[in-house]
């Protein structure tokens, strides 16, 4: 008789939970970071004509050079310093655990965070602690350094800001974790477009550090593309571990060409900044909410049910993402992206009739 999955399956990706992502057809989307904004139609245009003559046939250059120079000059990343591309940011944290990936070692985070860091800790057998963050989602700072000195992780990620709460720890925290983990830190600024808060210029003065985007938050969720800054010793290990292909022609392509107009990507980045504080005093004025700070594209918010007001905001036509039963910290609480105008007044309607 064939064997089944469970006989074959490690007990590790059997006890996981795969990546929820929600049926959202004709929703007004609020549940995944996204940015809101179409390009304007004259980048649209020349994003067409490139597509039109990529040669497709051919493989990609793995070291995509023109879209590391063009990334390196957007993104200021100092001349010292390599980067490594990923498909998506999530990628890169799987290239990153694998590479460190040593038995019992550990992977150590705040927690609640993106759950990536754990999926990927556990599934490469390494050993996941996740520190509790208050329970008004700061850092506790303290007992971070006591786990680091318990627990002498390979690997500490920092998503600054965070999510799913959507707050920027303090900078002199964030410092001392790099002063004390005896491993490599990987801040994750995901949302950096958001907060206006980055790590990258002090990349000289941290040899462990390691900073980490994604191009998905500020338009181009679609196309996949992470990057990572850090010291060529770093970096140079970790590209043994990236697939050669793992970014494709047609996103290297239209990156290289977005970045070329970042003024576009930073004029919408500014209007979700402007956007999350409409939306933020909206929520603050419906009684029963409370609304947690964000320094990112979307806002965490506790309601008094959680699954009912889920429930009937996704009946009024928007799609919110329910967190409650995730984490003990994350009780009758939603994450709300920030949409356009239009979809924010939508959004607290429904939210305001599903209470
Ligand atoms: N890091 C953080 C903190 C995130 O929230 C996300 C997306 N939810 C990612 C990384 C992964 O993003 P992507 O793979 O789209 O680059």
């Amino acid at each position: 008789m064939n064997k089944s999955p469970k006989d074959l399956v490690r007990e590790e990706v059997l006890a996981l939970t795969a990546y929820h992502v929600g049926e959202a057809g004709g929703m007004v989307k609020l549940d995944a970071m996204e940015n809101p904004y179409a390009l304007p139609r004259n980048l649209q245009s020349e994003i067409a004509q490139l597509v039109a003559g990529a040669a497709i046939n051919r493989y990609p250059n793995p070291q995509a050079p023109e879209l590391k120079a063009r990334l390196r000059q957007a993104m200021a990343i100092p001349e010292a310093f390599d980067i490594l591309i990923g498909n998506g940011s999530d990628e890169l944290i799987q290239i990153i655990v694998q590479g460190l990936a040593r038995p019992g070692a550990v992977v150590l985070a705040p927690d609640p965070t993106f759950v990536m860091y754990r999926i990927y800790a556990l599934v490469n057998r390494m050993r996941y602690v996740g520190v509790p963050l208050a329970p008004d989602f700061t850092l506790d700072c303290a007992r971070l350094l006591a786990a680091i000195d318990e627990h002498q992780p390979a690997l500490v990620f920092i998503a600054y800001p965070n999510n799913p709460t959507g707050n920027l720890y303090p900078e002199a925290d964030v410092l001392r974790i790099l002063q004390a983990a005896p491993g490599l830190v990987v801040l994750d600024e995901a949302y950096h477009a958001f907060a206006k808060k980055s790590f990258m210029d002090r990349l000289g003065g941290h040899p462990n550090l390691i900073v980490m985007r994604t191009l998905s938050k500020v338009g181009m969720a679609g196309l996949r593309l992470g990057y990572a800054a850090g010291s060529p010793a770093w970096i140079g290990e970790f590209d043994k571990v990236r697939p050669p292909y793992n970014v494709n022609l047609l996103t290297q392509l239209v990156a290289e060409r977005l970045l070329v107009h970042a003024d576009v990507l930073d004029a919408q980045a500014a209007a979700i900044r402007d956007e999350r504080g409409r939306l933020k005093a909206g929520l603050e004025r419906v009684p029963g909410v409370t609304v947690f700070a964000s320094d990112a594209n979307f806002l965490l918010v506790r309601v008094p049910e959680a699954g009912k007001v889920f429930e009937g905001m996704k009946a009024r036509g928007v799609l919110v993402k329910n967190l409650h039963g995730s984490h003990p910290l994350l009780t009758q609480c939603l994450r709300i992206t920030v949409g356009t105008a239009q979809e924010n007044t939508q959004c607290l309607a429904a939210l305001r009739a599903s209470l």
